[in-house]
């Protein structure tokens, strides 16, 4: 088969090899797409040991297994099941999970990956293949970071800092579940834009005309949170989501003189999934404007660049299986 090497500075490489070999409690899925994610920028310009790639959709291709034939997604956290945050339902906080697909171990920038059973998630029938990725980082990430929220705030102005796909899933979201005005800090223009297309009102960070009782901060830049800390309304809740920097914030009164709540979130527990699903399925039309872009293994390197510059939203590798 035929995979992704990521050799740092920008490059990808096509390689072939025999393909996964799963150990027990493995499947074989034959990848149908697997969208670009942020994080994926860090391998792209590092360089990465295995093959990237963890917004994955596929065919399971083990003659025997139950979900064989069956269209699943890929779950990212390999987790255990029995630890005590496994059995409460926080199966993305597994206390003895070492591995994450597409980081530790191959992901789906590949024709076909070997993964844990415990990590397919069936699609249902009516989402169609190329929407699928979406109820990953975009809606899931997003969806239970808004969901925290709202345990102490019900409702109001949001911000989000931050266009990109987690922080346009979360407008989504936020949008979904009858926050009032968006307000987006976008320094990039196309992503900015397509923001104001869903109704968010684009603003300047160093220029925000009010204080929020819900903040999102999906750039994981210290600049940005900062001015979250800052523009959070006392009693209101910041809402961190996907990779960050290092942290440097710098404690000023417009933050220490208030009381406010701080969620750091990196994903989603299974048992959110349908909820998810209703979510896409409400917003479908709208959702499939994020997938703007859907190239074969050997157009992913110039994609990248694409998507690294600001000029794709949510576009994928697509191998048509
Ligand atoms: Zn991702
Ligand atoms: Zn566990």
């Amino acid at each position: 088969m035929q995979h992704a090497s990521f050799l740092g500075q920008g490059r990808i490489r096509i390689d072939s090899s025999n393909g996964p070999e799963p150990v027990a409690g493995e499947v074989v899925l034959r990848v149908s797409a697997c969208a670009l994610c942020g994080s994926d920028l860090r391998p792209l310009r590092q360089g990465w040991p295995t093959t990237p790639g963890h917004e994955i959709v596929g065919v399971v291709d083990s003659p025997g297994h139950r979900l064989t034939g069956r269209r699943c997604l890929v779950y990212i956290p390999v987790h255990c099941g029995r630890c005590e945050c496994c059995r409460a339902g926080d199966t993305h906080m597994c206390e003895t999970m070492t591995q994450l697909m597409g980081w530790q171990r191959p992901g789906g920038y590949a024709e076909a990956v070997a993964v844990p059973e415990q990590c397919l998630i069936p699609v249902p029938d009516d989402i169609p293949t190329e929407l699928a990725p979406l109820l990953l980082d975009t809606i899931g990430t997003a969806g239970h970071g808004v969901r925290l929220a709202r345990r102490i705030v019900a409702g109001g102005p949001a911000l989000v800092m931050g266009a990109g796909p987690i922080g346009l899933g979360a407008i989504m979201v936020l949008r979904r579940l009858g926050f009032g005005t968006i307000h987006v800090v976008e320094p990039q223009a196309h992503r900015r834009e397509f923001a104001a297309s869903f109704g968010a009102v684009p603003v300047e960070a160093a220029a925000l005309p009010q204080r929020y009782p819900v903040v999102v901060e999906a750039t994981g830049k210290d600049a940005a949170r900062q001015a979250a800390l800052e523009a959070v309304k006392p009693r209101g809740a910041v809402i961190q989501l996907g990779e960050s920097d290092a942290w440097a914030i710098s404690e000023t009164r417009r933050i220490r003189l208030k009381d406010f709540y701080y969620i750091r979130s990196f994903y989603f527990p299974l048992n959110e999934f349908d909820d998810n699903v209703a979510m896409l399925r409400a917003d479908l039309a709208e959702y499939r404007r994020f997938v703007d872009a859907r190239v074969p293994l050997a157009g992913l390197e110039t994609l990248f660049a694409e998507f690294a510059a600001g000029r794709r939203i949510k576009p994928q590798l697509s191998l048509g299986t």
